[in-house]
Parts: C-alpha cells; sequence; structure tokens
C-alpha cells in the first residue's frame, strides 16, 4: 500500500439497489481498515443517482449490514440524490469549456453502430451527435430526451499527459480515450456515475479510494475529470475481487447469498470480518445449495 503524510481519509460507496454481498463487504472491510490502521476517517456515501433502481430498502439494508458487521462510519452518510446541483455545476463548467456535448442517440442505435464493448463500460458511442450540425443540435436539445457525453478527443487535448498512483500497479498513465465519449448526465439522471464520484470523492476529501479492479478502467476517466475541474487526485488501491470456491465473481446478479442471509443464519460477523480478512473461502449460508 502507498504511504502518506496526509490525514487518510477513505470510503464506501455502494448503489442501493439491492443487498450487499460477500464482495461489498469485502470491499467495505478492506476500504475501513486501511483508514483504521492510519487514524483516518472512514466515510458511507450512497451512490443513489439511478432513479429507476435505488430502492430505500436497500439504503436501509447496507447501513444494517456495515452496522452487523462492525464497520462504523465516521459521519453521516452522504446522499448523492441531495447533491445534485453540484453535479449540474460541474457540467455547467465543462460545458462552458466547450468539453461536453448533447447526445440523443437510444441504447439500440448505439448498440447497432458501437465499435466495440471495452470492459464494463459497455459499447463504445461512435461519436455519432458530437458532428452534429449546430441548428439541428439547437433544435433537438429543446424537443428531444438525451444525454450528455464529454467529448474526450479534445477533453484530453486540454487536460494533456495525466497519471495516478495505484498501490498494486504503480504509477498508471491515463488513458481515458479508450473508454470514448463516455455520458457524464444521464437521459434519466442529471448527472452520472462518473461525474458524481470525482466531485463528492473531491468534496469528501477522500485520500485514498480502495475499491475493485473492476473499476479501474473507470479511473482513467476520474483522473482527467480531476484535471478538467481543477479537482486533487487521490491515491487508488484496486484490489481483486472476491470470487466463489470456484473461481466465479461474486456478484449480486449470479445469486451469491446476501450478507443478510449470513445475518439470519446466525454467523457470527466477527467471524466472517475474520474470514474476509484472511482470504479464506466462506461456505454459503446454512440452507442454500453449495
Ligand atoms: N457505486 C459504485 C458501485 O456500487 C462504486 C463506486 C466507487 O467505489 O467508485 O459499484
Amino acid at each position: 500500500m502507498i504511504s502518506s503524510s496526509r490525514a487518510t481519509v477513505t470510503r464506501f460507496a455502494p448503489s442501493p439497489t439491492g443487498r450487499l454481498h460477500l464482495g461489498h463487504a469485502y470491499s467495505a472491510m478492506l476500504a475501513h481498515d486501511f483508514a483504521r490502521e492510519r487514524g483516518g476517517r472512514f466515510l458511507l456515501r450512497i451512490e443513489d443517482i439511478d432513479p429507476g433502481r435505488t430502492r430505500e430498502e436497500h439504503v436501509r439494508g447496507i447501513e444494517e449490514d456495515l452496522d452487523w458487521l462492525g464497520l462504523r462510519w465516521d459521519e453521516p452518510p452522504v446522499r448523492q440524490s441531495a447533491r445534485l446541483p453540484r453535479y449540474d455545476a460541474a457540467l455547467e463548467r465543462l460545458k462552458a469549456l466547450g468539453l461536453v456535448y448533447p447526445c440523443f442517440c437510444t441504447r439500440a442505435e448505439i448498440a447497432a453502430s458501437a465499435v466495440a464493448p471495452h470492459g464494463n463500460e459497455g459499447p463504445l458511442y461512435p461519436g455519432t451527435c458530437r458532428a452534429l450540425p449546430p441548428t439541428e443540435r439547437a433544435q433537438r436539445l429543446a424537443a428531444d430526451a438525451h444525454c450528455w457525453r464529454l467529448d474526450m478527443h479534445a477533453a484530453s487535448a486540454r487536460a494533456g499527459a495525466l497519471q495516478w498512483r495505484d498501490a498494486a500497479a504503480g504509477t498508471v498513465i491515463a488513458e481515458p480515450e479508450t473508454l470514448g465519449d463516455v455520458v457524464l448526465a444521464r437521459k434519466d439522471a442529471p448527472t452520472s456515475y462518473h461525474l458524481a464520484v470525482t466531485v463528492d470523492d473531491a468534496a469528501q476529501g477522500v485520500t485514498d479510494i480502495v475499491r475493485g479492479v473492476d473499476l479501474f478502467a473507470a479511473t482513467h476517466v476520474h483522473r482527467l475529470l480531476q484535471a478538467l475541474l481543477g479537482l486533487p487526485t487521490p491515491d487508488y488501491h484496486h484490489h481483486p475481487l472476491l470470487t466463489a470456491p470456484d473461481g466465479s465473481r461474486l456478484a449480486k446478479r449470479a445469486g451469491s447469498p446476501a450478507l443478510a442471509e449470513y445475518r439470519k443464519a446466525g454467523m457470527d460477523p466477527g467471524t466472517l470480518l475474520a474470514a474476509l480478512r484472511r482470504g479464506t473461502p466462506l461456505p454459503p449460508p446454512p440452507g442454500r445449495p453449495t
């Protein structure tokens, strides 16, 4: 891990779209322990910007599960849904720099013309709306649903060469262009994961971002947004993802057991955390098929 003289601040930033599972517990534990070992602060941020998938019961569930595990956060949890004006201000700044454009494409249109899928970022946007004539753009802005995309080429050119420090990968040269013109404000929400997370990590003074390696690619974009918005760059600690005994990834969608199931089955949270800290695979809660 990278050593630093700054007062350490880490965060756990789940999206309340389902119950937490072991993979979340592992990530939260690493972020929590990293802060505690350095006398720093551990924050909880609820990333509830997705209006279609956010559920209040899951917000409560996240707090209950962390509480059960004994992973205490230091300040009242921040909710992204309460911070929309901040994201809007950042977007306006990028608009003023001429680095974003409205995109009217539907998912189906993008899928039909997309270049190639890129990790868990989805298909690369082919740039259709970047080249719209100004009059057509103005007309459609008033009439049609749209998201806002970063003009990645222009943004990268403006920011110049960038890098960040990663505990596992060392000094990483930022290559945000490999992700294409990412969305900064969605059609159905006035921001996006990339913009909100970058604005909030800076606003909350997060010094060390401990999160799964599945978000490594996104860091290229976050580093670029930091440069464009004049925000500090934290150190990154992308950790390997916890896998099931058969090597498959532990994800909600794959039906991996929720922490709540372990709790209901009477599992001692200290034992569960100790197993996560040792990296010992956990059997499914009693009553579940292996
Ligand atoms: N909200 C994101 C998720 O649940 C994680 C954000 C982050 O750690 O940067 O996948």
